[in-house]
């Protein structure tokens, strides 16, 4: 499902952070939303979700208004900064949380997916950072969500943890067809992540395109950036 947004504005009291915004998230593709601190990233993140609401506009799933849809009808899902597990659950448990139904075998096959084979007894406590990370990725993808929500998830973990999660997000949303949004400061991750870039400041959207054509268009966004290679 195709997620649209147009001419979304948001105002909380007297400020304006977000304007006349237009974004398409196309069904199955992953979209990355680039920006400055304050720009007004994770705003337009928590309308989609859901979390806030606009003050003018309108965002579709689909066909269908946004706020026409049953909040737990969504199939959002999100993924923040900062592994968000239950600590005094273990790994198995956490994952299972995130399933209609969830039988062992299945919980297993996630922890498999995400490189978590064999963890499931393990406490949260017990696993790195990066590990953490991994089994949030594999709760929020058991839900089997329509949209995953990415706030930049990448931001606690050193580079070589970073670039195996963006892999791995990428195989995983691509192969359950799941539409993404990544929220993220680095124009890097968002040339190396996303099908489609918003670039965003002080609540506008300012530029577009893919990671190609942005390339091309400002010398600023191809620095050091490997288009092919990494997966
Ligand atoms: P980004 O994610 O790009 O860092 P944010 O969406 O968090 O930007 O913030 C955009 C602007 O909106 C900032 O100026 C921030 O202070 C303001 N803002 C965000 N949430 C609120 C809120 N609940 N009340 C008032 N101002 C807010």
């Amino acid at each position: 499902m195709d997620v649209t947004i147009q001419h979304v504005n948001k105002t909380f009291g007297q400020k304006k952070v977000l304007h006349e915004i237009d974004l398409t998230i196309p069904s199955g593709r992953c979209v990355a939303l680039v920006g400055p601190s304050g720009s007004g990233k994770t705003t337009l993140l928590r309308l989609i979700a859901g979390l806030e609401k606009v003050s003018s506009g309108a965002i579709h799933f689909g066909a269908t208004e946004m706020t026409r849809v049953a909040p737990n009808q969504r199939g959002v899902t999100m993924l923040f900064q900062r592994p968000l597990l239950f600590p005094h659950l273990t790994v198995g448990q956490n994952v299972r949380l995130g399933m209609k139904a969830g039988h062992k075998q299945e919980v297993e096959q996630w922890l498999d997916r995400v490189g978590l084979s064999g963890r499931a007894d393990a406490f949260v406590h017990e696993l790195s950072g990066g590990e953490q990370q991994r089994a949030s990725l594999a709760r929020a993808l058991a839900s089997r969500p329509n949209f995953l929500l990415l706030d930049e998830p990448f931001s606690s973990l050193d580079l070589p943890r970073r670039r195996e999660l963006r892999t791995l997000i990428r195989r995983l949303t691509e192969a359950q067809g799941v539409t993404t949004l990544l929220v993220t400061h680095d124009r890097e991750e968002a040339m190396a992540m996303a099908d489609y870039v918003y670039v965003m400041e002080q609540g506008h959207i300012i530029d577009q395109g893919n990671p190609v054509q942005l390339a091309e268009k400002s010398p600023f966004f191809g620095d050091g950036v490997h288009l092919s290679g990494e997966w």
